[in-house]
């Protein structure tokens, strides 16, 4: 695949199940794209695209117009930013850094804060859409941080998403992020509910499944993982541990805004249960093994 750097240079770093299909689309964009990640063969299966492998953080940030990261947790993002040799003590030449993973947004406004005093804008960018919207270039990109960082990133993110929405200041992209998964993580455990008792009671899932998609409980998560959660494929795509560390994230902030999430609690203990049980690195339609295990049922 040809590399034409007309456009810029991006600096991307995290190769994992997101960005490395995000990675490729901005290849495919037409940009040059220096990529870092902890795990040297994430890195090296890209080379063949068009990639340039980096060696480190620094090699990856040093030429590049905005550097994107797609890490796993806040404290990966943190080591990005803060570490020895961070984006604050190397930063990219564009001096524009924009993270899309999902993350804290008290960190988030730390990191913003922190990087515009060293003349380097940051923004936060998750996204929403899962591996198969990572690798359509269709996921949904929620933005917090200030218009100009925006307007300059914009052609990057019109590479990787298609509903891209500035939702406000630095944080406020995590914040709406973490609102979308706690709707998710819910609308998972609806499921789980309404597969669990159908099958006890004797009713064919397919049916049932094709019957609510019709009408009012449709959803997408019943459309994407409802098919895995009847067949008892566990095989990953958005995994449990991510899940719940979201879902720690959303408890944290309404803690600390004392707004009561009921159902979020308890939609937590069923992941904490699930990851007891080993299903960590599933699928979140392993969600469905709890009850398995409290109806003491398997999958057809
Ligand atoms: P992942 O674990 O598959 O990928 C993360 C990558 O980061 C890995 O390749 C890992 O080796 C690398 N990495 C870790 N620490 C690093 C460091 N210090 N420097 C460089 N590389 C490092 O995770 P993912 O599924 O791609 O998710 C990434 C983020 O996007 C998470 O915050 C997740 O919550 C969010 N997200 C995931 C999905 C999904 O469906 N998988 C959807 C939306 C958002």
């Amino acid at each position: 695949m040809q590399i034409s750097d007309r456009n810029g240079t991006v600096g991307f770093i995290g190769l994992g199940t997101m960005g490395r299909e995000m990675a490729l689309n901005l290849i495919k964009a037409g940009y040059a794209v220096r990529a870092y990640d902890v795990r040297k063969e994430a890195v090296e299966d890209l080379i063949p695209y068009g990639v340039r492998a980096c060696e480190d953080l620094m090699d990856a940030a040093r030429d590049a117009d905005i550097v994107i990261s797609m890490l796993p947790d806040t404290p990966q993002v943190e080591e990005v930013v803060y570490g020895e040799d961070g984006l604050l003590h190397s930063p990219p030449k564009g001096r524009l850094v924009v993270d899309m993973s999902t993350i804290s947004p008290v960190a988030v406004r730390r990191m913003y804060a922190d990087l515009k005093a060293a003349g380097i804008a940051f923004l936060d960018a998750p996204v929403s859409g899962g591996p198969v919207g990572a690798k359509n270039a269709s996921l949904s990109i929620m933005i917090g941080g200030d218009r100009d960082a925006v307007l300059r990133a914009e052609p990057y993110f019109r590479a990787m998403g298609t509903t891209i929405t500035h939702v406000g200041e630095a944080g406020s992209g995590q914040t709406v992020k973490l609102c979308n998964q706690l709707v998710c993580a819910i609308n998972i455990q609806a499921i789980c509910e309404a597969l669990a008792l159908g099958r006890a009671s004797g009713v064919d899932l397919d049916k049932l499944r094709n019957v609510l998609l019709g009408g009012s409980a449709a959803s997408w998560m019943l459309d994407k993982l409802g098919p895995a959660m009847i067949a008892g494929d566990a095989s990953a795509g958005f995994r449990i541990d991510l899940m719940l560390k979201d879902l720690r994230l959303v408890q944290e902030q309404a803690l600390s805004l004392s707004v009561p999430l009921p159902a979020t609690a308890l939609v937590t203990s069923q992941y904490i249960e699930a990851r007891a049980h080993g299903e960590g690195s599933h699928g979140n339609q392993a969600l469905f093994r709890v009850y398995d295990r409290m109806t003491n049922q398997t999958a057809a």
